[in-house]
């Protein structure tokens, strides 16, 4: 899945979270994105140097043409980022502290549930990384151009739009209590 509408996932999240979570939107938005953080600055970098890119920044096509990718400590840094098991271990401890943490850990795992489906075969996620299970998904999200990215990134978009609209109506219980305090 490609990182904007990890983005928008993670928006669509913090725009449910209570409105007196301070920064909702912008904790939603960037721990939606946060696991690919591993594939912008490391992952892609270093297989566009193998690829022999002139700027080093690897496509989808890359990753198929230089399955070596899949060994090397780079690509294990994305899939540990991409582990639930990861997940849980990082976040878990921390839900108790802040409802902001709790958006956080929502927003991250969001991430990961939406690319298990998305990555398929060798290149499919391991969620329990590192356990050595790899998941088969359904579809390669990942080796789409720009026009099913750009239909993925509308439509999600549009389901930003409706929850921002539901909201209005749908208010959790400590924003009816200030409603009424007003
Ligand atoms: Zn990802």
């Amino acid at each position: 899945m490609d990182t904007v509408t990890h983005a928008l996932i993670g928006l669509t999240l913090g725009e449910m979270a209570p409105k007196d979570i301070k920064h909702r939107h912008v904790i939603g938005l960037s721990f939606g994105m946060l696991p690919d953080i591993t594939n912008v600055i490391l992952v892609h970098p270093y297989l566009g140097w193998i690829a022999g890119r002139t700027i080093p920044f690897a496509g989808g096509s890359d990753f198929i043409e230089f399955p070596e990718i899949l060994n090397h400590w780079t690509y294990h840094i994305w899939l540990l980022s991409h582990s639930l098991l990861f997940w849980a271990i990082i976040f878990i401890p921390l839900w108790k502290r802040s409802r902001g943490m709790k958006l956080a850990t929502i927003a991250y795992a969001s991430h990961i549930l939406a690319d298990i489906p998305s990555h398929t075969g060798a290149y499919g996620l391991e969620p329990f990384y590192p356990i050595p299970y790899i998941f088969d998904g359904w579809f390669d999200a990942w080796l789409w151009g720009p026009g099913p990215i750009a239909v993925s990134i509308i439509s999600t978009g549009l389901v930003y739009l409706v929850v921002r609209k539901l909201r209005l109506h749908f208010l959790w219980p400590s924003e009816l209590q200030s409603e009424t305090t007003l």
